[in-house]
This record gives C-alpha cells, sequence and structure tokens, in this order.
C-alpha cells in the first residue's frame, strides 16, 4: 500500500470502469485524485462513495469532455489548484462507436470518436506536459488504448484505428518528453467488464473469453489498474514509451473478432 503517497493524479473517464477502478486504487495508494467525465451523475456518485470511504479530502471531480480543450487545460489545473501539483496523468476516457461497414460509416461518427479517442489524449498529453515541465519533477502520463488498436476486427475500424494513432501518439510524446523526466505509456486492455464492453451486447465479453482468450476468467476493470498503478509508481521509474498489453493472453490469439 502507499505506493503514490503523496502523488497527485488526473484520470479522465474515471467516472466508470476502468477509470473509475483506477481511481479508487490510487486512493488506497495514497494519491490525490481529480476524475474528470462527462457523467456529472457517476462522477456524484463517484465522490459520495469516496467520502464514505473516507476519502473526501484526496478526491475531487470535475464535468469534463476530453475533447475540449478549454475543459482539459481546467481539469489540470484544478488538481494544481486542489493539490499543490500534477504528477500523473490518466488519459482513459474512451467511447467505443457505432460498428459498421466502412461502406456505410458515417464521417460524423468518424470525427466523433477520433475526438474522445485521440483528440482527448492528445490534449491530456498536452495540457499536462506543459504542468509538469514547469514543476521539473518529471511526471508519469498514462493512456488508455485497446488491443484493437494492435490488431483489426471486422467492424470496429473507426474505434481500432483511434486507438492505433492513441498507441503512436504516446511512443512519440515519451521520445519528446523524456528529457524532462516525463514518462510516457499505454495500455492496451483486451476484452474488460465494463459498461462499455456491455452496452448493446450483454453476452459479448463472455463470448470472447469463451472462444479466443488463453485465461479463462474475465478480464475486470481492476486488472487494468493495476497496471496503471505500475506505470504511475516510481517502480517503473526506467520505463517510457511502452505499449503494455493486459489481456488474458488475447493478442496471441490473432485478430479480434467484434
Ligand atoms: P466505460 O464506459 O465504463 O467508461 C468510460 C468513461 O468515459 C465513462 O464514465 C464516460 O462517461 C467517460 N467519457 C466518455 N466520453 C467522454 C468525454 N468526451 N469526456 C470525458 N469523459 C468521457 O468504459 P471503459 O471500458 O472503462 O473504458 C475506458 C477506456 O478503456 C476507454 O478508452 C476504452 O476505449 C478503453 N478500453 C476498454 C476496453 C473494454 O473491454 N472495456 C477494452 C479496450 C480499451
Amino acid at each position: 500500500m502507499n505506493r503514490l503517497a503523496g502523488a497527485s493524479a488526473v484520470i479522465t473517464g474515471g467516472a466508470s470502469g476502468i477509470g473509475r477502478a483506477t481511481a479508487e486504487l490510487f486512493l488506497e495508494h495514497g494519491a490525490n485524485v481529480v476524475v474528470g467525465d462527462l457523467n456529472e451523475e457517476q462522477g456524484t456518485v463517484f465522490l459520495n462513495e469516496m467520502a464514505a470511504r473516507g476519502y473526501s479530502d484526496r478526491t475531487t471531480f470535475l464535468r469534463c469532455d476530453v475533447s475540449d480543450e478549454a475543459d482539459i487545460k481546467a481539469l489540470v489545473e484544478t488538481c494544481v489548484k486542489s493539490f499543490g501539483h500534477l504528477n500523473i496523468m490518466f488519459n482513459n476516457a474512451g467511447i467505443e462507436g457505432a460498428f459498421g461497414a466502412i461502406t456505410e460509416i458515417d464521417a460524423d461518427h468518424w470525427d466523433r470518436t477520433f475526438a474522445i479517442n485521440t483528440r482527448g489524449v492528445f490534449l491530456g498529453i498536452k495540457h499536462a506536459a506543459r504542468i509538469m515541465i514547469g514543476q521539473n519533477e518529471g511526471g508519469s502520463i498514462i493512456n488508455t488504448a485497446s488491443l484493437a488498436g494492435l490488431t483489426s476486427g471486422s467492424g470496429a475500424l473507426v474505434y481500432s484505428a483511434s486507438k492505433a494513432a492513441v498507441i503512436r501518439l504516446g511512443q512519440s510524446a515519451a521520445l519528446e518528453l523524456g528529457n524532462h523526466g516525463i514518462r510516457v505509456n499505454t495500455i492496451c486492455p483486451g476484452v474488460v467488464f465494463t459498461p462499455l464492453m456491455h452496452r448493446g451486447k450483454p453476452d459479448r465479453a463472455d463470448a470472447v473469453m469463451r472462444s479466443s482468450q488463453p485465461l479463462p476468467f474475465r478480464g475486470e476493470p481492476e486488472h487494468i489498474a493495476h497496471a496503471a498503478l505500475y506505470l504511475a509508481s516510481t517502480e517503473s521509474a526506467f520505463v517510457s514509451g511502452i505499449c503494455l498489453t493486459v489481456d488474458g493472453g488475447l493478442l496471441t490469439a490473432g485478430p479480434l473478432a467484434d
């Protein structure tokens, strides 16, 4: 415990799923946590539950759309105002968007998916890095991509493309920010039991697990949260520019089916 004592973190998409599990784990390990999420209702639920666990002094929620530059700037500034500094930025918010054939996909859908999944990560890196460079004490930036950014899967090509861009963005940012002591790493989750995965297809994750995933149990948000904890902590001090798959071995099984 206390692997993040005294550190301050911003987590986008922290009101649900992977982001929420990570916020809880970071709090358990002593961090101050600012959650930014579009969903105010879920954000309030999160705040209330963390207060009940005695974390109210170390937890803040801000309604934020990661595709909006002013919102991201306000989010990282809130962390500095509330807790004095920003040490960890977890650019995690994302949407899956619609599935479909390339001949049918609406260009607006492409724009919306890239605005959240890719532009949102770019803005998060940009504004966190500005603060971290000014603080001159290094930092850890973690992005959530997806196994879909490493493989191709029928029907999910907009999502796959948006996540592939996140992987390359993270590597390029790691190269540029390394001399400031800022590490940038990307997590590629496989199939994880969250509302994003269940939406519209409640049995989807179980089906993938049974048909292709080597490890015979469900991927849970906590599995990804532990990877984020490692990348946030000083235990990964010499790790930058990586893409960490946390997928029950699914990558070894080849392309993802939708
Ligand atoms: P989730 O739906 O449980 O959580 C996503 C959160 O992001 C929600 O709280 C939502 O309100 C928030 N969000 C959506 N759009 C936003 C915006 N514009 N601004 C701010 N917040 C916004 O989903 P999750 O599974 O926890 O997803 C987290 C990340 O993990 C996403 O980037 C997703 O693509 C990625 N991922 C998930 C899986 C999986 O199997 N669940 C697999 C690979 C990658």
